[in-house]
């Protein structure tokens, strides 16, 4: 597997820097296994002697950055995108499908209010916890979430940037107007009643929906019962263009906010990444830049990810025990 095997830091290209960097959109071209998901975290990535320098080298950096992925949700009953070998399991919306016409902006909404359901009922999980813990301990710094679904700051957590938007505001594509998707919600239950008990009772079992929501909260429906869902419209200017405040792939990240990322990068003394497998390059160009800084860059993430060429620690374990058993070294050093 020659192909598979990291770039030594000598042999990569010198960087521009953030600003030259290409517009960040989220890449969609990933569907068959990458190379990078078919080699294994080291051996010792999975000891007990792993976790313990974990804690070691996070306590000799305090106020170290965490970069978080749907590894860190999953707990909490949102789904990851991707299996253990890196592809995709689902397709989500694309950004420019989702503007482009009326009928998938239907499609997208009538998935989504019915997801939303389960979706805005998941609590934050241990790991969540921990990481508030260990903010509030000082070991961690600033939170750097790729999810959407705003647990963090349920946990307690501050500092959050939220790299790819949340699921919590809609957006008029049109007069710019934002709105709580709460509001959003009721409106579209109003618009379609009976909508959610026609489509979950189409069938004996009720299989008609897949029981499996989405990490973007939505879940599969038939194309016939997409067809009878009325969208709800922009309460400024009436167009049917809300779109949820997110980074749908083949969208971009807001310039700004990846500068700010880059800021707190810049002045953070290490960074921790926790459930990513940095499959996108929305965060993997966190990850490169820290390297370049030359700070520690530590993973815990179960299964390869794409940035281990850059890590000088791997920990190959769940997360929440992990975050828990550094908690628990904190205590026994203060
Ligand atoms: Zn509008």
């Amino acid at each position: 597997m020659p192909d598979a095997a990291p770039t030594s830091p000598s042999s990569r290209p010198p960087h521009p820097g953030p600003l030259a960097a290409p517009a960040p959109v989220l890449r969609t071209d990933d569907t068959a296994t990458p190379a990078w998901a078919l080699t294994q975290p080291p051996a010792e990535a999975r000891s007990p002697e792993a976790v313990a320098r974990l804690a070691g080298l996070l306590h000799d950096h305090p106020g170290t950055i965490v970069l978080t992925g749907a590894g860190m949700s999953t707990d909490s009953g949102i789904p990851d995108y991707r299996g253990r070998d890196g592809t995709r399991r689902v397709t989500p919306m694309q950004h420019g499908e989702f503007c482009a016409s009326t009928e998938n902006r239907r499609r997208y909404w009538a998935r989504s209010f019915v997801g939303w359901q389960r979706f805005s009922r998941a609590e934050p999980n241990a790991g969540h916890r921990a990481v508030a813990a260990l903010q509030r301990a000082g070991v961690l710094g600033p939170v750097v979430t790729q999810n959407v679904d705003g647990l963090h700051q349920v946990a307690g957590s501050r500092d959050v940037t939220e790299l790819h938007g949340t699921l919590a505001e809609v957006v008029c594509l049109t007069c710019g107007d934002r709105s709580p998707r709460e509001a959003l919600q009721r409106r579209m239950a109003e618009a379609n009643p009976g909508f959610e008990a026609l489509v979950r009772g189409e069938v004996a079992d009720g299989s008609r929906v897949s029981s499996q929501i989405r990490p973007d909260g939505d879940v599969v429906l038939p194309d016939e019962a997409v067809a009878g869902f009325h969208l709800a419209g922009c309460l400024v200017c009436g167009a049917d263009t809300l779109k949820p405040d997110v980074v749908f792939f083949g969208g971009s990240v807001p310039r700004e906010r990846v500068d700010h990322v880059f800021a707190l990068t810049d002045a953070a003394p290490a960074l921790l990444v926790l459930g990513s497998s940095l499959a996108v390059m929305s965060g993997l160009r966190f990850v490169r830049h820290a390297a370049r800084r030359g700070i520690p860059v530590v993973g815990v993430t179960r299964g390869p990810t794409r940035g281990d060429e850059h890590m000088s620690l791997r920990v190959d374990a769940d997360l929440a025990p992990t975050l828990e058993q550094v908690l628990a070294a904190r205590g026994r050093a203060a």
